[in-house]
């Protein structure tokens, strides 16, 4: 493993909400930047390639499904695991979650300790920027 600093973008227009998994994340020392919208996230990714993608579903420009299908579409995306955070909690709901091509799906309410120990198994996972052995 080659360590580094692994960054992370979190795309939710609730401020408090993106706040609060913003604080939660920058104490295990991750980089963290926050989108309100599709429309910023996407001007981010020109620039910033995160490791880990915290997506709501309810977003102001676009529906988090359809969004989390646009980046599984996109050649420097594409490998960047999504994790959901979304009120939406029904089975129904998490399998379209995951069939949109997320890799994880946390319902809302959350407690920090479960969503850094799901971010924790997400970033470890191999074949990940930082984590390949050469
Ligand atoms: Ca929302």
């Amino acid at each position: 493993m080659t360590g580094g600093i692994m960054k992370l973008l979190i795309v939710e227009d609730d401020a408090d909400t993106a706040s609060f998994v913003r604080y939660v994340l920058e104490q295990e020392r991750y980089t963290v930047k926050t989108a309100a919208t599709a429309f910023e996230a996407r001007g981010y990714l020109k620039s910033f390639k995160p490791d880990l993608i915290i997506l709501d579903r309810g977003l102001p420009d676009a529906d988090g499904l359809d969004f989390c299908r646009e980046l599984k579409l996109l050649p420097r995306c594409a490998h960047i695991p999504v994790l959901f955070l979304s009120a939406a909690k029904s089975p129904a709901d998490v399998v379209d979650g995951f069939n949109s091509g997320a890799s994880d799906y946390v319902t809302k309410p959350f407690g920090f300790v479960e969503l850094v120990a799901r971010v924790q198994a997400l970033l470890r996972k191999p074949g990940l920027t930082g984590m390949r052995h050469a």
